[in-house]
C-alpha cells in the first residue's frame, strides 16, 4: 500500500531511532478497534438514535448536546446483560489483539482515546481478553459525562483527543490510529498517523502525511518494518503545531 507521505520531501520529516526513542500509541475505538461505529450502533439498539443524530448531522446541535439527548433516550433499566450481548455482537478488527500484544512486547504504551462511552467500550475490550488503557466519556445512568471536554479546541467531539496528545512530553514520539471526525483535531499533533475512512479523506485534503490502512494487520506490518530498520520518521509539522498550541494556551 503506498504511503501518502512519500510525495513529501525529507525536509518534512525528522529521522528517529526506534531503539532509543520513547513511543506512545494512541488509538481511536469506534470504527477503528471495532469494524463499525459501535457508539452509533449502541444508541441505535438501545435509544432513539435516528431522530437525535439527524439534528447533529444537520448542524443544529453539537456533539455534547447530541450525547445528552440520545443518552436521555436510553431505557432506565438498561441491563448489563443486554450490554454484554451488544458487545458480543460487535465485530472487532481481527488483528487488534495481536496489535495489543505487539505494543506490549515493544514496551509501547497503548492508549485508546474515544469519544464514545465506557458502558460498551469495556465490555467489548473484555471480549478481546487484553487490558488496554482507555480515555473516554462516561455514561452515568442516562447522563453523559465528558472528562476530556476542551474549550480551547473547536473539534467535532465531546471529549477532545488533541489535549491527550498535548499532554505527552516532547521527547516522546506519538503514533495515532483512527478513522473518523473525532480524530481530526488530534492527528495534526501526531508524529506518525495511520488513517482510514473519513479521517484518511481529511488527511488527503489537508496534506497531512499518513499511512492509509484497512486493518491492524496493515498497521502491524508498517510498524514492524520500522522496528526492523530501527528508524521512524517524525512529522516536522506535528512538532510545530504542538509548539503553537502551547504558545496559544
Ligand atoms: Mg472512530
Ligand atoms: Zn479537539
Amino acid at each position: 500500500m503506498p504511503a501518502a507521505w512519500d510525495v513529501l520531501s525529507d525536509a518534512d520529516f525528522i529521522l528517529m531511532k526506534t531503539d532509543t526513542l520513547k513511543i506512545v500509541v494512541f488509538c481511536d475505538f469506534d470504527g477503528t478497534v471495532t469494524c463499525r461505529d459501535s457508539c452509533d450502533d449502541f444508541f441505535r439498539r438501545f435509544g432513539e438514535f435516528d431522530i437525535h443524530y439527524a439534528c447533529l448531522a444537520a448542524g443544529q446541535i453539537n456533539v455534547a448536546e447530541y450525547y445528552r439527548r440520545v443518552c436521555a433516550s436510553l431505557p432506565e433499566d438498561l441491563s448489563n446483560e443486554s450490554v454484554e450481548q451488544f458487545a458480543t455482537d460487535c465485530e472487532v478488527d481481527a488483528y487488534f489483539g495481536e496489535f495489543v500484544r505487539f505494543c506490549r512486547d515493544k514496551s509501547l504504551p497503548l492508549i485508546v482515546v474515544s469519544d464514545g462511552f465506557d458502558r460498551y467500550i469495556y465490555p467489548i475490550l473484555r471480549q478481546i481478553g487484553e487490558k488496554v488503557e482507555v480515555k473516554c466519556n462516561i455514561l452515568n445512568g442516562s447522563q453523559p459525562v465528558f472528562p476530556g471536554a476542551s474549550e480551547s479546541c473547536q473539534c467535532f467531539c465531546a471529549s477532545c483527543k488533541r489535549n491527550v496528545l498535548l499532554g505527552i512530553s516532547d521527547d516522546t514520539l506519538t503514533v495515532y490510529i483512527g478513522d473518523g471526525l473525532s480524530d481530526i483535531c488530534a492527528v495534526e499533533y501526531a508524529d506518525v498517523v495511520f488513517a482510514k475512512g473519513v479521517l484518511a479523506a481529511h488527511c488527503n485534503k489537508h496534506k497531512i502525511p499518513h499511512h492509509p490502512f484497512r486493518t491492524f494487520a496493515d498497521v502491524l506490518h508498517i510498524l514492524r518494518k520500522h522496528f526492523e530498520n530501527k528508524t521512524i520518521r517524525r512529522r516536522r509539522q506535528a512538532e510545530l503545531k504542538r509548539l503553537a498550541a502551547f504558545e496559544a494556551e
